[in-house]
């Protein structure tokens, strides 16, 4: 990878503590209102881990992230988010360095997708981050195939998918996890952790340049 991830990992870090309020308004009218404040500390641990981090190698820097938010427990989030990031860095790990570095990001990102559907046993339409992260996949995949890709390339496809994808979330009712409970009436709000997933992937894909 030819981009600064550690640099870019911060930057979504600081992204993520700033939309803690916004997560967590979401969270209100579908859940417990705590999504933002989970998701903030967790990131607040991983600014501090990464920042405390010697190395650059990408595989390292994104398990550490995944270790450093499996261990900061915060509701749903924490294992679906800690397991995508540790399932992406071994997924990088494991890759064949033949492959470009945009095809290691598509990879990466299928990782992450696969990780959060084996977790939380979500299927895309049940309006939760499986709605983001999916397409982002999907999109990512495409992406790495293009004549000119990068991996600024692939995230930026990733990012507008999810951002579409959460988007959608709007006109679906909640299936699994707590907002479940709430049925129809979750019908015209946005789901917290498709958003957080978009937050994420955007600022990384703003970062990659
Ligand atoms: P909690 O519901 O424990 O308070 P959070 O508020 O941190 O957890 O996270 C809520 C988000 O978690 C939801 O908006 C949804 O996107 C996601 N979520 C909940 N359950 C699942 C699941 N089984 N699979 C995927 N995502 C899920
Ligand atoms: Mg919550
Ligand atoms: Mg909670």
């Amino acid at each position: 990878m030819s981009w600064d991830l550690k640099e870019a990992l911060l930057h979504a870090s600081r992204q993520v503590q700033s939309a803690r309020d916004q997560l967590s308004d979401l969270d209100a009218a579908l859940g417990d209102g705590d999504h933002g404040t989970s998701m903030a500390r967790s990131f607040a641990a991983v600014e501090q881990q990464l920042t405390a981090m010697e190395g650059n190698e990408p595989a390292d820097l994104l398990e550490l992230v995944g270790n450093t938010v499996l261990n900061a427990v915060g509701g749903a989030m924490g294992p679906l988010f800690g397991s995508a990031f540790l399932s992406s860095g071994v997924a990088l790990r494991n890759s064949d360095p033949a492959l470009s570095s945009a095809e290691r990001t598509a990879a990466a990102i299928a990782a992450a997708a696969d990780a959060i559907q084996r977790r939380g046993k979500a299927a895309v339409g049940d309006k939760t981050m499986v709605d983001a992260i999916v397409p982002a996949a999907e999109a990512a995949a495409a992406a790495a195939k293009e004549a000119d890709a990068s991996s600024a390339t692939v995230l930026r496809a990733a990012a507008e998918a999810a951002a579409a994808g959460t988007e959608r979330t709007k006109e679906l009712v909640a299936r699994i996890g707590r907002a479940s409970r709430l049925g129809e009436r979750t019908l015209g709000h946005q789901d917290p952790g498709a958003t957080s997933v978009t937050l994420v992937l955007e600022s990384l894909a703003a970062s990659a340049g």
